[in-house]
């Protein structure tokens, strides 16, 4: 039963990435088609594509940087979908967080917000599976745009950091979002505990990411002040090898 909802979950993240993905193509799709017809209609006018005035903002070129936006959200979407590997493999961390976000920019509830990568380039590979780490990813952030929804006083921000501490590397997701109150912090990773519309949360988000994190040796902690912000830690062993 339990893996039903957790799929549910999935599909819901993966239906408000589409909807921002759509929206993100639709724009290079209308500039192109806006430019093809304004080509038919010199050429229905008798006037050729290459007069003088015509080159200052050539349409080739125009339609050629359309068509590269394109090329580049679809190339995000390819990796993303792309099938990985269940078993642990040695795994770049950062590039893997550099994925994640590069296609949950296009979220359109993170318009507005700031997603900052500061990321240790010194850091060593974890042992990791790929997919269920962009789902720790995915879960945190989605945690992240839903608390910063109700601030006003500030300019949402998201923080993603990588560091090497100690015998363990740690990856932290901080927002300066709502926070959350000690009663609610101390129930955060029961299974269906929610604070959010039925609809929007189903509470299994940060029970997930615990399991995932402990079924790679690991750990997830919590932070919080409410009113200022949340930093979540995810914990990993080093590699042995
Ligand atoms: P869901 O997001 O579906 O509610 P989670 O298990 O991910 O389920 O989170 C449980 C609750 O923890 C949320 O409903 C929210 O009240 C709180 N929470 C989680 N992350 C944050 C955050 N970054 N800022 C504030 N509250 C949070």
């Amino acid at each position: 039963e339990r893996q039903k909802y957790f799929h549910q979950e999935k599909m819901a993240a993966i239906g408000a990435l589409a909807a921002g993905v759509a929206h993100e193509i639709g724009n290079p799709i209308a500039a192109i088609s806006g430019i093809a017809q304004d080509m038919r209609e010199r050429r229905e006018a008798g006037l050729g594509f290459c007069a003088e005035d015509y080159c200052k903002d050539c349409r080739p070129d125009l339609i050629q940087a359309q068509a590269q936006r394109l090329a580049a959200i679809t190339r995000e979407i390819q990796e993303f979908a792309s099938p990985q590997p269940a078993e642990p493999q040695l795994l770049d961390l950062n590039a893997q967080l550099r994925s994640t976000t590069s296609l949950i920019r296009y979220d359109k509830r993170l318009r507005g917000v700031e997603l900052r990568l500061d990321l240790d380039h010194n850091l060593p590979a974890i042992d990791g599976v790929a997919d269920q780490l962009t789902q720790v990813i995915m879960n945190l952030l989605i945690n992240a745009m839903d608390a910063l929804e109700s601030v006003k006083d500030r300019p949402p921000t998201v923080v993603i950091s990588t560091r090497q501490e100690g015998d363990r590397v740690c990856m932290a997701v901080a927002d300066n979002g709502s926070g959350m109150e000690k009663d609610v912090l101390e129930r955060v990773f029961e299974a269906f505990f929610t604070t959010k519309p039925a609809g929007k949360g189903t509470g299994l988000g940060l029970s997930l990411c615990y399991s995932i994190m402990k079924n790679h040796g690991g750990s997830i902690e919590i932070e919080s002040t409410p009113g200022v912000g949340t930093q979540v830690k995810a914990y990993f062993p080093l590699n042995e090898t």
